[in-house]
């Protein structure tokens, strides 16, 4: 292939790729989106396998590397649960960050890289790799902490190290000496050492600015560890002087920027604070289902007496969390929701930002379940009409619908905005046990006197109100 049909396949992908994040906007175009992102994505490796860059003898090698990489790729979106998605995520992420590990330290050793280059040429290009690297094994080692910490293998909770800021401040300054050493030295070894120490020190602060975040703030990690990985992928495009993954990075880099900031706005966090970290840490956190004692009475209900009162509801508002995603019970959620509908009750679901375990985790699985769009509004949309509201069902969620986070400003997600589903007449809470949600924090809405408690699978108990609907 020629290198200007390479470009003009290149300019093709790019617009495929805006294309598809337009469509990921919304529910409706969200499938359309995810096809243009495939064709881009096809076109783009064509385009660079077959591209001016590449010569016969490489092509084997990275055919077969296609291959074990799209196999275990494959392998692993089939056999993923939906709610480990988040963790797969994180997983990618890593992945991106090492690639652009590899990418410059190939880079800074192969001669042809910098042949013919002018010495302010040659400059560009080290910051280039010095830069590249730097990003790659912060994302490296930091999606892994948040895959450790979002799968449940490493604690939730922050990890506080005296002098955290001061230790992460010297460690800028050593990687902008070595940075300085890098860029002045005379031989590949001595400018290996740089580059090493620099990887070093990039990797511990990866591990460590994840560490420090915990609570409810992981969602935020998450969506920047995401823009990170653009950010490394577009530094590896200035190595390779490749603009489509110059231009692809950015997208990436600055939606998943966005994405974060939308992500601090909705629970009201500011993004400094988050990146310092700490959240969730000072407070000691209550959980129940141990030795530890619940904070008041509550008053449990069963499927029955819970079908009861939703047979004799005009308005009902479900919300949903992550133990939706666990139990798999948005199918019968819907069930219940389309009798009800046909029985002229108002049905509609409360979807906050950072619901399960990742942003937009309830509106996949309830479109998944086919529950039309115009019933599944934002927390601001309807957070209004739970005082009009006669059952408020709360299934497999808590941290998002917690008082405690207008009421209490001592608690550790104080400030965090909420589904008001307290205010309406009646609300059930179904959950196993009295265990607390992912930020660890003890839940007022148990103890309310117009709450009650449906204990159980969600998918069992929601089957259960189902039979006693039909009943
Ligand atoms: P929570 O984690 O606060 O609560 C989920 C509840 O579901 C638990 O209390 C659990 O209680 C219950 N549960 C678990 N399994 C089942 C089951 N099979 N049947 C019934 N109930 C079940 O979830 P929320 O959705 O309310 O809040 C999300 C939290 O996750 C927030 O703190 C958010 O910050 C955080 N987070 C969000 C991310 C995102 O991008 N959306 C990413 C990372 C973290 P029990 O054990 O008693 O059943």
């Amino acid at each position: 292939m020629s290198a200007s049909l390479a470009t003009v396949a290149y300019i093709g992908a790019i617009i495929l790729f805006i294309l598809s994040l337009g469509g990921l906007s919304s529910p409706e175009s969200s499938r359309r989106g995810n096809l243009y992102g495939m064709i881009g994505m096809t076109i783009a490796v064509l385009a660079t396998v077959f591209g001016p860059r590449v010569t016969m003898a490489g092509i084997p090698w990275i055919i077969g590397a296609m291959v074990v990489g799209g196999s275990i790729g494959l392998y692993a979106a089939r056999k993923v649960q939906m709610t480990q998605m988040p963790e797969l995520v994180a997983l990618m992420h890593s992945l991106v960050g090492l690639a652009a590990c590899l990418v410059g330290f190939a880079n800074y050793i192969d001669p042809m890289s910098s042949l013919n280059l002018s010495s302010a040429e040659k400059a560009i290009h080290e910051i280039e790799v010095y830069v590249g690297i730097l990003i790659g094994a912060v994302t490296f080692s930091g999606s892994l902490i948040a895959f450790g910490k979002l799968s449940g293998k490493i604690g939730g909770k922050p990890l506080l190290l005296p002098g955290r800021h001061f230790l992460n401040l010297i460690g800028l300054l050593v990687v902008i000496a070595f940075g300085y050493q890098f860029l002045h030295a005379e031989t590949i070894s001595a400018g290996m050492i740089a580059l090493t120490v620099m990887t070093v020190i990039a990797l511990l602060f990866g591990i460590h600015m994840v560490m420090a975040i915990g609570g409810a703030d992981m969602p935020v990690v998450v969506s920047m560890l995401n823009s990170y990985s653009g950010w490394a992928a577009a530094a590896t495009g200035f190595m390779l002087n490749n603009d489509l993954l110059i231009v692809v990075g950015a997208l990436v880099g600055s939606s998943g920027a966005i994405l974060s900031y939308i992500m601090c706005r909705a629970m009201n966090r500011n993004f400094i604070s988050v990146i310092a970290g700490g959240f969730g840490g000072g407070t000691p956190v209550k959980k129940f289902g141990g030795d530890a004692q619940p904070a008041g009475e509550v008053v449990a209900i069963n499927a029955t007496e819970t079908a009861e009162l939703l047979r004799e509801a005009k308005n009902v508002i479900i919300v949903p969390g992550y133990g939706m995603a666990v139990a798999q019970a948005q199918h019968t959620v819907y069930e219940i929701t389309q009798l009800l509908r046909e029985k002229g009750v108002n049905v509609r679901f409360g979807i906050h930002p950072v619901a399960g375990r990742m942003p937009g985790h309830m509106n996949v699985l309830l479109a998944e379940a086919k529950v039309p769009y115009d019933i599944v509004m934002e927390m601001d949309e309807l957070n209004g009409d739970f005082p009009d509201t006669d059952v408020a069902i709360v299934i497999g969620a808590n941290d998002i619908v917690n008082p405690a986070a207008q009421d209490d400003p001592t608690s550790p997600i104080a400030g965090m905005p909420v589904l008001e589903v307290w205010k309406a007449k009646t609300s059930i809470m179904m959950k196993r046990s009295m265990a607390a949600g992912y930020a660890g924090v003890d839940n007022p809405l148990f103890y309310k006197d117009n709450n009650r408690m449906l204990f159980g699978d969600a998918k069992k108990m929601l089957d259960e109100v189902l039979v006693a609907l039909k009943a």
